[in-house]
């Protein structure tokens, strides 16, 4: 028996990395049955050889994460990428991306893609923002390869997903990493890309220099998971700093007085607009547990 990773779930057969080979598995019975015990891509299996390169699944490793749009397993970094324009950087939509990044375990990285469209300044005020904050940044071109090593080693020993609007270069970007990976870009493919989401596969693009990038964009629910109203404040690290000074245990530093995060959002040491983001994803998170 052996452990290995499986890249690839296509046509009632599963394919699983073993150092450099590709092994072809069937999956034990029993996991294909239930809905929780299937195999992911992703997953870490072990496989007991039946033939040359032929095997069987006997046993999925625990998840380390779990995302279900696209679904795979033990995602560890979320690559978010927003372009300089074309389209135009939507910082509500970057806020999402993170409180669903972080609340599943992943490692946000938030990419700056199109930067050649970039004049004069070489530092964008928005990106400068996020990295005070403390999330790790990266700035791209696909057209200037400028960048491209740089996200490259980040991406170097992990597994990854990219996520992040349609048109912001990120199948331009996964080409620039790796050109033998040769997604489809452009207008055209989008089309295409949309017609087929439903039946698509997906699957694991292995990075010869170590690592696994997901090939399908990620977090195509938009939604934001069921939580605590108490948890978001989480989501936006800056706010912790102040929390100390909130009155009120629980503080949802909203209608509460004497909050030390609204004192600290007037005093402009946490940005307006992420707090905007925080209270109109505070009213979605209470909305939802009514629901239940
Ligand atoms: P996706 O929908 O995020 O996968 O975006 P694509 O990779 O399909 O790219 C969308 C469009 O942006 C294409 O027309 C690309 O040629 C263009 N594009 C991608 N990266 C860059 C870049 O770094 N600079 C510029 N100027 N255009 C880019
Ligand atoms: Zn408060």
């Amino acid at each position: 028996m052996f452990e290995g990773v499986l890249i690839k779930a296509y046509g009632g057969f599963y394919y699983v990395k073993k150092g450099e080979e590709i092994w072809e598995c069937s999956l034990r019975g029993k996991f294909r049955l239930g809905k929780n015990a299937a195999a992911l891509v992703g997953d870490r299996v072990k496989v007991t050889p039946v033939r040359e390169k032929t095997g069987r699944i006997d046993e999925v490793l625990p998840r380390a994460t779990e995302l279900f749009r696209p679904a795979v397993a033990n995602v560890e970094q979320a690559v978010l990428v927003f372009a300089v324009q074309n389209p135009e950087p939507n910082l509500t939509l970057l806020d999402r991306f993170l409180v669903l990044a972080e609340s599943a375990g992943i490692q946000p990285l938030i990419c700056l893609n199109k930067i050649d469209l970039l004049s004069g300044r070489r530092e964008h005020h928005w990106l400068k923002l996020y990295r005070r904050i403390g999330y790790p940044t990266v700035t791209a071109s696909s057209k200037t390869g400028e960048g491209v090593e740089a996200l490259r080693q980040l991406l170097t020993g992990s597994t990854s997903v990219f996520a992040g609007p349609s048109g912001v270069g990120k199948s331009s970007l996964l080409n620039a990493v790796q050109p033998g990976w040769q997604l489809k870009t452009g207008e055209i493919s989008h089309k295409l890309k949309r017609g087929k989401h439903t039946t698509r596969h997906v699957e694991l693009l292995v990075l010869p220099s170590g690592g696994y990038v997901v090939d399908s964009p990620g977090f195509s629910s938009l939604d934001l998971p069921e939580m605590e109203r108490e948890e978001l404040s989480r989501y936006f690290p800056e706010m912790e700093n102040f929390t100390e000074d909130c009155k009120f245990k629980g503080c949802l530093h909203n209608q509460e007085p004497q909050c030390g995060v609204k004192k600290a959002v007037e005093q402009g040491a946490i940005h307006k607009e992420r707090y905007q983001n925080y209270l109109s994803f505070l009213q979605e998170v209470m909305q939802q547990e009514r629901r239940y």
